[in-house]
């Protein structure tokens, strides 16, 4: 612990983020008011705007019936267009190779349709070791699909003995002439890590693999720039630093080199070009877009949610709200400074999260932290603790809070 309350409070007020926007629980336990809340990596607080447009394009339904397709101020029929713009600039794509839809683990189910399409001497598909499981889960059964095993065919990257990150040589080390694709996590859900995008998908093509990235824990997160990095696709999903609630729809993009060819996707009535979607006919005319890998007509009570935070992001810019995190980072970094954070101390290979190693009953902890001082923190049993102070809404003083607390705690 380097600094005083007053000095986090001083911080705050030099450096005040958008906490203002959004609704924070009140705390449970401890003397403050609102929590110090640490868990915006698994489910992202509310802007307060998303009450008040949700309600409206609800309220148009009501209005208007079925005519609100085309009538509603938010017209439902084109309203997954108004995401495609804020969530393209968010991660560094083009427009065109951006869409939202589905949930994440559909969305990389999808993309493996057109994206893993392995022969018998290519069919290995590389995931990390701590990866997510339903990324695991996601990855095996693809495999059974194409009468692989997924023992034989899976290769999970590890961490070298006595680390707990990956290598970038490492990752580039173990991508052979069989690895039909790679799929990682850009920011790791466990660990915090930020890979090396640029370079690991660089160094799969170079081996002749697809690369794909799952950006759960980067998008809203880091800085991407997907179409810069010929990444050949990615999914993520809306709920952690998206702030559009739980369970909200995911992105997909897919590169420009990719649209509007003969990859394999699974269709359905969305698939098809918006202006023959109801010419009836038995044949898809899909456009040259990631609106291509769309299935059924989206859930437009979810999309709104995910709509009024991207355009926050937007008109905040994500280039901003890193600078704001590299400050917040670092700062909750050196108050923790006596602890096993197992995150990268290096600002530039992690993004909010530090993960913190406790010894064991990582989920009493978090329980003690919640009621005893009023700080939401993430438990990954046993031993990890994981806080990711959020750039829109977290502040200096939350960071003091969460540092005190467990110094209270674990001293
Ligand atoms: C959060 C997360 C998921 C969750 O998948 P859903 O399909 O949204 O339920 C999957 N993978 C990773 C890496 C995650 O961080």
């Amino acid at each position: 612990m380097t600094l005083s309350e007053a000095g986090a409070l001083e911080l705050d007020a030099a450096d005040p983020g958008h906490r203002e926007l959004f609704d924070v629980p009140p705390a449970q336990g401890g003397e403050y008011p609102e929590v110090a809340y640490f868990a915006g990596n698994s489910l992202g607080l509310r802007p307060k705007a998303t009450r008040t447009e949700l309600l409206e394009d609800l309220d148009a339904w009501a209005a208007l019936g079925v005519e609100g397709h085309l009538d509603a101020a938010r017209p439902w029929l084109p309203y997954h267009e108004l995401l495609t713009g804020p969530a393209a600039r968010l991660v560094g794509a083009l427009p065109s190779e951006t869409v939202v839809m589905n949930s994440l683990t559909v969305n990389l189910h999808l993309l493996m349709v057109s994206f893993y399409r392995p022969t018998r001497s290519r069919h290995r598909i590389v995931i990390e070791d701590a990866a997510f499981p339903s990324d695991s889960y996601a990855v095996r059964s693809q495999v059974r699909f194409h009468g692989y095993d997924p023992d034989d065919a899976v290769i999970r990257l590890r961490q070298r003995p006595g680390e707990d990150c990956l290598r970038t040589a490492d990752v580039v080390e173990q991508l052979g002439a069989d690895v039909a694709l790679v799929l990682l996590g850009g920011v790791n859900y466990l660990t915090g890590e930020l890979m090396d995008i640029p370079t690991i998908t660089k160094a799969g093509h170079a081996a002749g693999a697809v690369v794909g990235w799952d950006l759960a824990h980067a998008a809203g997160n880091v800085p991407l720039a997907l179409h810069e990095w010929e990444v050949d696709f990615a999914a993520w999903c809306s709920y952690k630093y998206l702030n559009s609630g739980p369970g909200a729809l995911a992105g997909a993009f897919v590169h420009e080199r990719h649209l509007g060819g003969e990859l394999p996707r699974f269709e359905g009535w969305w698939s098809t070009e918006a202006s023959t979607r109801f010419e009836m006919t038995p044949e898809s005319r899909p456009p040259a877009t990631a609106d291509a890998w769309q299935v059924s007509n989206p859930p437009i009570f979810s999309m709104s949610p995910v709509r009024t935070s991207l355009e926050l992001f937007d008109k905040i810019g994500i280039g901003a709200l890193r600078e704001r995190s590299l400050r917040l980072t670092a700062f909750l970094d050196g108050l923790l400074d006596g602890f096993d954070v197992i995150t990268p101390r290096d600002p530039a290979r992690r993004g909010a999260q530090l993960s913190v190693r406790v010894p064991g009953g990582a989920g009493e902890l978090s329980r003690r932290l919640r009621f005893g001082y009023g700080v939401i923190a993430d438990a990954r049993e046993p031993d990890v603790l994981r806080l990711a102070p959020v750039p829109l809404y977290s502040t200096y003083h939350d960071c003091w809070r969460a540092a005190a607390a467990l110094t209270e705690v674990m001293g």
